[in-house]
């Protein structure tokens, strides 16, 4: 119900569904939330310096959610409007079995795209994709997002503290061989990918694969100073414009990201930059961590414990109000700094607890 008590066309849209009575998901701001965001794993087989410490702490399994509990979850969800799921982590594809959840989601897709639920996608770093990417297909998911910051492999070595760049760039061609759209991403790191991220531009375009570079976020302690790792894309961008024509594209995906089209290479680069604020306004998302707490917004500390609500007598109703709660409490926009040097994380969960 909208404020004034009058039926949105939205809420229309799922009364008239057969069975489908739910209102949809519209926070306080009257942003509908149509994108959910699931961590199937906080455990990851690589250690990107950004993103987590060599000496990572992860969960005990019994604090993470069955894959039968994320199923439900998801399907909740779905109930309430969600039309897009990407399954991220810590790395989705170390978790067993992920290819269950993956194949069971599918089948929320319906036959030729007709099910509730419009895309079914994943953020990942590649390393197991070759041995996945069929199946992911088989699954219905179209599109991949393919984690990559250089295309060194010392340098990869370096930043991801494992020698894994083999791998991934397996996983990355079986992706394509697969008829999977990938899409790159790239954050963009002061002094250590910062002179090669146009060979890596020039690389992916060159594979027909898109790319996105991302501002390094203040999540979690790393070990290392983040101001130091900060690099402004407004520098970026205008160090590509002396190299390239870039023309600025009105694709949006309702998300963050800026787009411009490259002449010279034929591709899309997407920019997104969370230090700016810019795309607070049209959020459609929420996330989602492995234990089932959901963060209304990356930047924030509001939360919602879905696994109560899941592991509860009455699942269902306690899993509706719950959503309903964050609803109520999705903040209109983040904060975050990168203006104090030994300053602490922004937030103390790293990126790879909410999935990114
Ligand atoms: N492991 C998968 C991967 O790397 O693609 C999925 C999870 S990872 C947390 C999702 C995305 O978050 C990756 O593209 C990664 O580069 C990005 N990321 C991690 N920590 C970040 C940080 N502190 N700031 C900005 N991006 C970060
Ligand atoms: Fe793992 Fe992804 Fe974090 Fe890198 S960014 S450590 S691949 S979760």
């Amino acid at each position: 119900m909208t404020d004034s008590g009058r039926r949105s066309p939205d809420i229309l849209m799922l009364d008239d569904k057969p069975g489908g009575t739910r209102t949809p998901l519209i926070d306080a701001f009257q942003r509908r939330i149509s994108y959910l965001r699931l961590s199937v794993t906080d455990r990851c087989d690589l250690r990107c310096t950004y993103c987590m410490p060599e000496r990572m702490t992860f969960l005990p399994k019994r604090e993470v959610l069955t894959l039968e509990e994320l199923y439900d979850l998801a399907s909740g969800f779905i109930d309430r409007g969600v039309t897009k799921i990407r399954i991220t982590g810590g790395e989705p594809l170390v978790r067993r079995d992920i290819m269950d959840l993956f194949a069971a989601l599918g089948r929320r897709l319906g036959p030729d795209g007709t099910g509730d639920l419009r895309e079914l996608t994943l953020t990942t770093n590649a390393t197991q994709l070759a041995g996945q990417a069929d199946a992911l297909a088989k699954a219905g998911v179209r599109r991949v997002n393919i984690s990559l910051d250089t295309l060194d492999r010392a340098r990869f070595a370096d930043l991801t503290r494992r020698d894994a760049l083999p791998q991934v760039l397996d996983g990355i061609a079986a992706a394509k061989e697969a008829g999977l759209k990938v899409k790159l991403n790239a954050v963009a790191l002061q002094g250590v990918n910062e002179e090669e991220l146009p060979d890596l531009i020039a690389w992916a375009h060159g594979q027909g694969h898109d790319v996105t570079l991302i501002e390094v976020m203040p999540l979690g302690d790393v070990e290392e100073e983040r101001l130091d790792q900060y690099l402004r894309l407004d520098t970026m961008r205008a160090r590509l414009e002396k190299k390239w024509t870039l023309r600025d594209n009105d694709h949006s995906s309702g998300g963050p990201a800026r787009y411009v089209d490259i002449a010279e290479t034929g591709g899309t680069l997407g920019f997104i930059t969370p230090h700016s604020n810019n795309f607070c306004a049209s959020c459609n998302r929420l996330r989602v961590t492995a234990t089932g707490q959901l963060y209304p917004c990356l930047g924030g500390n509001e939360r919602v414990d879905l696994r109560a609500a899941l592991r509860s007598d009455q699942p269902q109703e306690q899993l509706e109000a719950a959503l309903n709660q964050a609803m109520a409490i999705k903040p209109e926009r983040h904060h975050f700094r990168m203006d104090k040097r030994g300053a602490d994380p922004a937030l103390a969960r790293h990126m790879s607890m909410t999935g990114g």
